[in-house]
């Protein structure tokens, strides 16, 4: 059996201290932006900027969702800053990214969720920086206006998680999320432009089953979702266990391998899968495999 209180030997890895690098650090303080690779601690960090690919987050820091598995702080939220994306768009060309990620913490304080935002986000991304554009939104909960706004924004990939199986959605993304929202913002991008990638994850090791997940890979696929990543769950710090969900596995290398090639099988354009897959790792490759010439 799992004993999940120890990592398992393919879990075990040089994690790079510190931040991207010193100047990268500076220029984000300067700019008053946020990554999510820095503030997650993410272990992909020197290779995703080696391949320069960052991902951002806007509309600040706080979060009016209570996801179990997430380390994001919940409580007041921070005004929207009318200036974040021109700050954003001058710390890409600043650091010559060429795959730009544009994430946001869920505002369901805000009327249109964050969306004219996102949207105006992405053009000043791709008017100053001519990058590649993938946002990972949060649902827009039954706010179909919302999804449309930043449609509208053309960006290269659309992405949202779908995390985990449909059984786990409330316990992992509490009560306000809906499996069928997941699917329908999937299927709404594809019916608006059908151009744009669409892209979603899932976390695995949180009880869900290998049947559960094949379920909802084909709904993925029915949405007509292009791109998946699947990775392991993590808890985001052993220091405060109690606030996170527990690992309930880790699943072996081998397994990811044999999912990502099954997920193939059904259709995906391309698929990132491994325990330390994250929605944005390799999203330069992914984009660039699906965009047709
Ligand atoms: Fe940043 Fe995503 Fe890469 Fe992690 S996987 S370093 S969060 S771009
Ligand atoms: Fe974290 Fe996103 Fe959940 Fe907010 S909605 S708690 S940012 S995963």
């Amino acid at each position: 059996a799992n004993d999940t209180r120890r990592l398992p030997r393919w879990l075990k890895r040089e994690v790079p201290k510190g931040n991207f690098n010193h100047l990268t650090q500076g220029l984000l303080d300067e700019l008053k932006l946020e990554t999510v690779c820095d503030n997650a601690k993410c272990p992909n960090r020197m290779e995703c900027y080696s391949q320069r690919t960052a991902t951002f987050m806007i509309l600040g820091n706080v979060c009016t969702r209570p996801c179990g598995f997430c380390a994001v702080a919940r409580g007041r939220t921070q005004q929207v800053e009318s200036d974040e994306p021109a700050r954003l768009a001058e710390a890409s060309l600043r650091l010559g990214l060429k795959h730009v990620v544009i994430t946001s913490v869920t505002r369901d304080d805000l009327p249109d969720g964050g969306a004219e935002h996102f949207y105006q986000c992405v053009l000043a991304v791709r008017e100053k920086t001519g990058a590649a554009v993938e946002v990972l939104t949060p649902d827009f909960l039954h706010n179909d206006a919302a999804i449309s706004r930043v449609v509208e924004s053309r960006p290269e990939v659309f992405n949202h998680n779908t995390e985990t199986v449909p059984r786990l959605y409330r316990k992992v993304r509490g009560p306000k999320s809906d499996y069928r929202w997941t699917l329908h913002l999937l299927r709404k991008i594809k019916e608006l432009d059908p151009s744009i990638k669409t892209k979603s994850g899932l976390m695995l090791g949180l009880g869900e089953t290998t049947d559960e997940l094949f379920e909802v890979l084909a709904d993925l696929r029915r949405a007509g979702c292009d791109l998946l990543t699947l990775g392991q769950y993590l808890m985001p710090s052993a220091v405060s266990a109690d606030n996170y969900l527990p690992v309930v596995r880790y699943v072996p290398p081998e397994e990811f391998e044999f999912l990502g090639r099954a997920a193939r099988q059904m259709g995906f354009a391309d698929v990132a899968s491994g325990p330390f897959v994250r929605s944005s790792y390799h999203a330069r490759d992914m984009a660039a495999a699906t965009i047709e010439v």
